[in-house]
């Protein structure tokens, strides 16, 4: 144990002279940092909260029962803990001391040369956290597995209710947020609740399957060009989604959604509420304003210098969700999207190896790859620097996009064959209820049980996605 807190023990004497690099976080763009920096002349540490690393974009397709947890998951060891000069530890880095070039985690603190944080976002709920409980959102794992249990669970009651009115309670499902995680999520369940209701549900009547999918703005993925947007929308519309769009979430309370808009007030009621509609970036980004000064957007996002340093300290990077850069043409800050964050993370691996080895790296570009949104089965839009593709050859970009994101190859096969199979026989191999907190035999696992199923159930808050 004291071993494992002690300074990175190198096996090989060559490394005691080498620089320290700490990368906090193994998401998208730490991962490529770590790729970028293995087996070159620097000792590496990788420290996450978590053993795996997670490609959130196919995070409703475990939501949706469409694919598993290790399909769209992968331990950080086996991905890079092989390298001889990467170790990696588990822990939540909860401090930093910019002065003493160390971070906190697992109450020790841990030296550094050079630090590269990459902790992501999580959700926000514009300061109303009680509806967190109430409504999940999906950043972790854990959120995707709460979503499909408690969605599965309200079907399991409808079938065996004899009370219309409350069957249509069970099936119905309200998402907030209607980007590209919302209208992918309502999409997947409309289609999920239809097949299921229509094959595998004996008691249950497929008129009676609702989702809603409500935003404040006026038009469904805002961020993407409008056509693409008009095009969802009716997609989503002839699958079966209600669209309440201009309307603001007004409050939450179990199984109750009030929503306010030009249309004037109305409520929703459904047993199973998605949120996603606020991202914030990891409270990491607050943390180092507080210790250093530097400055954070509105969103926390640590607002960077071009080469991803904050002001003052040029031994500590920041890229991906919790950086806002904003040396662009346009001045705008780089979207919280894989894309940026990946290239954001090779960038500055090797911008450190070249300062180390006294030379300069040609100023980072980032290269649009373009954005895209998968809407049913063999339906996306794809919006790629201007060129609009919607359909199926929108759905083949975007199949190809994300097996060729995915950065596991065990990954790929399995989902590459997974979604032919769910094409073809339009089963969902995944559609597990697991994680029931009675499940547990008493031991605490944080999970929290909806209040329509246990009248009086104390809420928990769950835990977010980022820190
Ligand atoms: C549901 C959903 C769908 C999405 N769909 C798309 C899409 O289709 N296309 C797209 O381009 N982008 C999409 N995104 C956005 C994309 O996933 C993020 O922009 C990307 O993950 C950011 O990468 P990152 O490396 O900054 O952070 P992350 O990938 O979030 O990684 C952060 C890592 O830091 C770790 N961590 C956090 N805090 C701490 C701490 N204090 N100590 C130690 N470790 C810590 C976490 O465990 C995690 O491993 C989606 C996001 C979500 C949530």
């Amino acid at each position: 144990m004291e071993r494992f807190f002690l300074e990175l023990d190198p096996p090989a004497e060559v490394m005691r002279s080498w620089p320290h690099v700490v990368i906090v976080g193994g998401g998208f763009a730490g991962l490529k940092a770590c790729h970028a920096l293995a087996r070159q002349p620097v000792r590496v540490t990788l420290i996450d909260k978590r053993n795996f690393n997670l490609f959130q974009p196919l995070l409703y397709q475990v939501a949706s029962g469409l694919v598993s947890e290790a399909d769209v998951a992968s331990p950080l060891r086996q991905m890079v803990g092989q390298a001889p000069n990467i170790q990696i530890l588990l822990g939540e880095v909860s401090d930093i001391d910019p002065d003493a070039r160390e971070v906190v985690f697992n109450e020790q603190r841990y030296g550094y040369d050079q630090l590269i944080l990459a902790t992501g976002s999580g959700s926000t709920y514009f300061g109303r956290e009680e509806w967190r409980p109430l409504a999940p959102p999906m950043k972790i794992l854990e959120h995707a597995d709460e979503i499909r249990r408690r969605l599965l669970m309200a079907l399991e009651e409808a079938e065996q209710t004899p009370d219309p009115q409350r069957r249509r309670f069970l099936q119905t499902v309200v998402v907030v947020g209607a980007g590209p995680a919302g209208c992918e999520l309502a999409g997947s369940l409309i289609e999920l609740m239809h097949r299921a209701v229509r094959r595998e549900f004996k008691q249950l009547r497929q008129d009676d399957c609702t989702v809603v999918l409500v935003d404040v703005v006026e038009r469904v993925l805002p961020t993407m060009a409008e056509p693409l947007g008009a095009a969802a929308a009716r997609y989503l519309e002839a699958a079966g989604v209600e669209l309440r769009l201009g309307a603001k979430v007004e409050a939450i309370a179990p199984g109750r959604v009030r929503l306010a808009g030009a249309a004037g007030e109305q409520e929703l009621a459904a047993a199973t509420i998605c949120w996603t509609a606020g991202v914030r970036a990891s409270r990491l980004g607050r943390l180092l304003a507080e210790r250093c000064g530097c400055p954070v957007d509105r969103g926390g996002r640590l607002v960077v210098e071009p080469d991803f340093s904050i002001p003052g300290h040029p031994e500590i990077r920041a890229v991906g969700d919790l950086c806002a850069y904003a040396h662009t043409p346009d001045e705008r800050p780089l979207p919280g999207m894989a894309g940026p964050a990946v290239q954001m993370g090779g960038w500055v691996a090797r911008d450190v190896l070249a300062r180390l080895q006294g030379r300069a790296m040609a100023p980072f570009r980032w290269v649009d790859l373009g954005s895209m949104a998968v809407i049913g089965p063999w339906y996306a839009v794809a919006d790629l620097r201007g060129w609009h593709v919607t359909g199926l050859p929108g759905w083949i970009l975007w199949a190809l996009a994300h097996l060729a994101f995915i950065p596991d190859t065990e990954n790929r096969i399995a989902l590459f064959s997974k979604w032919m199979w769910q094409i073809a026989t339009r089963q969902r191999t995944a559609l597990l209820i697991t994680g029931r907190p009675d499940q547990h035999l008493g031991v605490d696992v944080g999970l929290y049980r909806a209040p329509w199923e246990e009248e009086g159930a104390s809420a928990q808050v769950e835990a977010s996605g980022a820190g």
